[in-house]
C-alpha cells in the first residue's frame, strides 16, 4: 500500500435527536491539535451522516472542521450500523484521509470497526491518548489490564489509521468565525440488505442529566444491594440536580439499564465538579474513569477499601444512613 497517498484527518461526526453529540464535538478539537503537529496544511474533515445532517455545517466548522462531507440520504434516517460503516468506508476510500477518528459510543463501537474492516486497516479502540511522534508517525495510546498499564499502538502499514477515544478525553476548541469547504457525497450503500430489518424505533424519552455535562456525579456499585437501594440513589442525584454513574456490577444486576452511565475502562471517562461514589469499591477499571473528576467523595463501609486511596473525602459508614439523612436535608 502506497500509505503517501493518505492525507488529512476525517472525523466521523455522529448526531443525536437534533444535534451533534459532544464525543464528536471533542474529536474535532482532538483533531485540530494533531493538525498543528502533522503541518497546517493537513485538512480536518468532518464526515456526518443522516437524512438531514446538513444543517450542523456551521457547528462542525465553529468546531474545528476545515471541511464538512455530508452523505445524506433518506437510507440514513434510522440507524443502521451496516448502511452508516459502509458509508464511512466509501467516504475514506474516496477521499483518502491518513487518520480517521471514531467516537467510543455504542455506534462508533459498531461503525468503526465494521469500516476499519472493509477498508482492510486496524483499529485502536478507546484510546486515552492520541499524539504524532518526533518521526510522524500517529501514536494510539491505550489502557490494558484494568488502566495499570497504557500501551503504545502504531499502525505502519496501513491506512487509514483509526481510532476510537470515549466522551469527555479530550476537549472541544471552539474556532470563532471558520468556515468550512462543503461537499456532498453519496456513495452506493447495499449494507447486509434485507437480512436486517427495523421493526420498530423506541425513542428515549427521560429526562436525565447526561453524564458528559453533569457539575456532580452520584455512583453506586455493588454495594447498593438491591432495586430499592437503586431508586433511593437515583432520587438523591435528582435533588442535587446531578447524573447517576455506575459500575459494572451495578449494571449487571440490572438495578440501571441505562449502560452508557458505566464509569470506567470500558464506560465513560467523567469530568465532573464533584463524584460521590456508594458502595463502590475502587477497582482501577473503575478509578481510570473517575481521574478527570475534581473532588472525589466516596462512601464505604470498608475502612480499607482501595477507593479511599483516590478519594479527596472518605466517609467509613453505611451508604444508606448517609443517603437517608442527605435525602431528608435536601428535601427540606
Ligand atoms: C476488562 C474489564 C473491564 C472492566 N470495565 C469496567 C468499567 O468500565 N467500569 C467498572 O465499574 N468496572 C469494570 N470492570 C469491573 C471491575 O474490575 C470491578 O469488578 C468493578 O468496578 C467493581 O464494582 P463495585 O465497586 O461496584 O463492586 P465491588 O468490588 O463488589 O465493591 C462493592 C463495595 O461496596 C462496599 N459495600 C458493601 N456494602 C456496603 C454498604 N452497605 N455500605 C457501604 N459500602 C458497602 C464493599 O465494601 C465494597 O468495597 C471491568 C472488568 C474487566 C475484567
Amino acid at each position: 500500500m502506497d500509505t503517501s497517498l493518505y492525507k488529512g484527518i476525517h472525523v466521523y461526526c455522529e448526531t443525536k435527536g437534533d444535534r451533534v453529540i459532544d464525543n464528536s464535538l471533542e474529536l474535532l478539537g482532538e483533531a485540530a491539535m494533531l493538525k498543528e503537529k502533522m503541518g497546517q496544511d493537513t485538512v480536518v474533515t468532518a464526515v456526518i451522516i443522516g437524512d438531514d445532517v446538513e444543517k450542523h455545517v456551521e457547528t462542525l466548522a465553529r468546531h474545528g472542521a476545515d471541511k464538512v462531507v455530508v452523505v445524506e440520504d433518506e437510507k440514513y434516517s434510522v440507524y443502521r450500523p451496516d448502511y452508516y460503516a459502509e458509508a464511512l468506508a466509501k467516504v475514506a476510500d474516496e477521499y483518502k484521509p491518513e487518520i480517521v477518528l471514531v467516537g467510543a459510543t455504542h455506534k462508533g463501537e459498531e461503525i468503526g470497526p465494521t469500516a476499519a474492516k472493509i477498508l482492510d486497516t486496524g483499529m485502536a479502540a478507546h484510546c486515552v491518548e492520541l499524539n504524532i511522534r518526533e518521526d510522524g508517525e500517529f501514536l494510539q495510546v491505550v489502557p490494558a489490564f484494568g488502566g495499570k498499564v497504557l500501551g503504545d499502538i502504531l499502525c505502519p502499514k496501513h491506512r487509514p489509521q483509526m481510532a476510537s477515544m470515549k466522551a469527555g478525553l479530550a476537549d472541544k476548541v471552539i474556532f470563532e468565525g471558520k468556515e468550512a469547504e462543503v461537499e456532498r457525497f453519496n456513495p452506493e450503500v447495499t449494507g447486509y440488505g434485507d437480512k436486517i430489518e427495523v421493526i420498530e424505533v423506541i425513542e428515549d424519552t427521560t429526562e436525565r442529566v447526561s453524564l458528559s455535562n453533569a457539575e456532580l456525579i452520584v455512583a453506586g456499585g455493588f454495594g447498593i444491594g438491591t432495586q430499592e437501594g437503586w431508586d433511593k440513589l437515583e432520587k438523591l442525584a435528582k435533588l442535587l440536580h446531578g447524573a447517576t454513574g455506575c459500575t459494572r456490577p451495578a449494571l449487571d444486576e440490572g438495578w440501571t439499564e441505562r449502560e452508557e452511565t458505566m464509569v470506567g475502562t470500558s464506560g465513560v471517562a467523567i469530568k465532573p465538579k464533584v463524584y460521590i461514589g456508594f458502595g463502590i469499591s475502587g477497582a482501577a477499571h473503575h478509578t481510570c474513569g473517575i481521574k478527570g473528576a475534581g473532588t472525589i467523595i466516596s462512601v464505604n463501609r470498608d475502612k480499607d477499601a482501595p477507593i479511599f486511596d483516590v478519594s479527596d473525602y472518605k466517609v467509613v459508614s453505611d451508604w444508606e444512613k448517609i443517603v437517608d439523612a442527605l435525602i431528608e436535608k435536601l428535601s427540606e
